[in-house]
């Protein structure tokens, strides 16, 4: 396939941008960029996407998300609102996600999906918990991954708080999967597998050795750190360290390990994320919502922490992330100069798209450039003030919008043209995830009876 007719980002380091220049793509890789009337000629008989003089630019990559939230859209939760962050995982998540069967599990993967494909977000790591239905629930998330055409990285997220037998069962899932991700391309290599744990405060000191003990070589974790200072707290009750103290004596922090929030953590704890290369995810939206506080993610970078950028499953527009990144440290601070469109950029596009090449053999992934894989879209966006490398960022904070993507592609394949989903009924799927919310819902709130 060869893309004509657009103007080109390609978010290499340095960023460029290239004008009347062509993509031509194959095997699910970008082969050549060069000058589309050249491209034009050696490839005359090749596949074409006409941009029409939209932004070509790489997929967006998500790198923190939750696929099982999606029934919690428009649930009333019993009571009175939760009064913290602690409140809400017991009053809203732990119910919901108890009452996830494996079909529920599936359907909010899959509106998931359709979101972060008509949103332009190519790459998703997910963080998956379903308690009464753990055993072979990261096979129906890949199987809904692979009808998508999206690319991700699935876990199963171990904890104590439903008990032994399904602290054990979230270790076999992680293993298993893990596995078969060894062994299998699964969804044709889209789909990548690392090791879930659900965050200090649930995880007792003999769990957190098993974990250690299960894990294959080379896989990091994937958990939540003191996004709440109750983490904190606990952790110093339960071992007398910090979390990120704690989770290093159990050998938590290995290669490819993500770290998501980071919100309460010490310079102590950074500088040990620091010099285990260990990586932060950020998710202001989420940390806005559950009112925890903001990470101090600046310090972090210049501590030199990997900090990347998830959306904790809020949906999947990326861009919306970036705005709220953007503005979050400015009115936390009292200073406007905190947090340039550039450090957002830094997260979400370069930090991001190296983190999630991690979980694809090292592939090139987040850049338009010959050897990279071909996830790219296309955005219908008409800047009325000139648009360079060096502005770009701040055109993204204050201008561009989600629904300007009119293309998504992911592995050379058009999952969405002009607006419309090729791979994916939307009417059929939201169909029957409004079929099953009323089970869901039913089963959550007897648990408050
Ligand atoms: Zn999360």
């Amino acid at each position: 396939m060869l893309i004509t007719n657009g103007t080109l980002i390609t978010w290499e380091e340095p960023n460029r941008i290239l004008e009347h220049q062509a993509v031509y793509i194959s095997n699910a890789h970008i082969e050549e960029i060069g000058p589309q009337e050249e491209l034009l000629r050696k490839y005359p008989q090749v596949e074409r996407l006409d941009a029409e003089g939209q932004y070509v630019m790489p997929g967006n990559i998500c790198a923190h998300t939750h696929f099982y939230g999606a029934f919690a859209r428009g649930l009333a939760i019993p009571g009175r609102a939760p009064k913290d962050f602690p409140e809400i995982l017991s009053k809203l998540w732990w119910p919901l996600d108890k009452s996830l069967t494996l079909e529920d599990v599936s359907a909010s993967a899959q509106v998931m999906l359709i979101d972060a494909i008509k949103h332009g977000t190519t790459t998703l790591i997910d963080h998956h918990a379903s308690p009464n239905a753990i055993d072979g629930s990261l096979d129906v998330i890949a199987e809904a991954v692979d009808r998508s055409g999206l690319r991700a990285v699935l876990c199963y997220e171990v904890t104590d708080r439903d008990g032994e037998a399904k602290a054990r069962a979230g270790i076999n899932e992680n293993v298993r999967f893990i596995g078969r991700s060894l062994h299998e391309r699964i969804a044709d290599g889209r789909v990548a597998a690392t090791f879930g744990l659900h965050a200090s405060l649930t995880l007792s000191e003999s769990t957190l050795e098993k974990c250690r003990q299960a894990v294959p070589e080379g896989v990091g974790f994937h958990i939540h750190v003191a996004e709440h200072e109750v983490d904190e707290y606990d952790s110093l009750g339960k071992s007398g360290m910090r979390v990120v103290d704690r989770l290093d004596h159990h050998g938590i922090l290995r290669p490819n390990t993500i770290v998501a929030h980071a919100v309460h953590v010490d310079s102590v704890e950074i500088a040990l994320l620091s010099e285990n290369g260990i990586w932060v995810t950020h998710q202001p939206r989420s940390n806005m919502n559950n009112g925890v506080g903001a990470a101090e993610v600046e310090s972090m970078m210049r501590a030199g922490v990997k900090v990347c950028l998830g959306t904790d499953g809020f949906s999947h527009t990326m861009w919306e992330e970036w705005k709220t990144a953007y503005l979050l440290q400015k009115i936390w601070h009292h200073d406007p100069r905190r947090m340039s469109a550039s450090d957002v950029a830094r997260m979400g596009i370069y930090n991001n798209a190296c983190l999630s090449g991690k979980f694809f053999q090292d592939a090139i992934l987040g850049k338009l450039l010959p050897g990279a894989l071909a996830d790219i879209i296309l955005v219908d966006y008409h800047p009325y003030t000139s648009l360079t490398e060096a502005n770009l960022p701040w055109h993204i904070v204050f201008g561009f919008h989600e629904s300007m993507v009119t293309t998504t592609m992911v592995a050379g394949k058009v999952l969405m043209k002009d607006r419309q989903l090729l791979q994916l009924d939307e009417e059929d799927i939201t169909a029957r995830a409004r079929s099953l919310a009323p089970g869901v819902w039913q089963r959550y709130k007897a648990q408050f009876d």
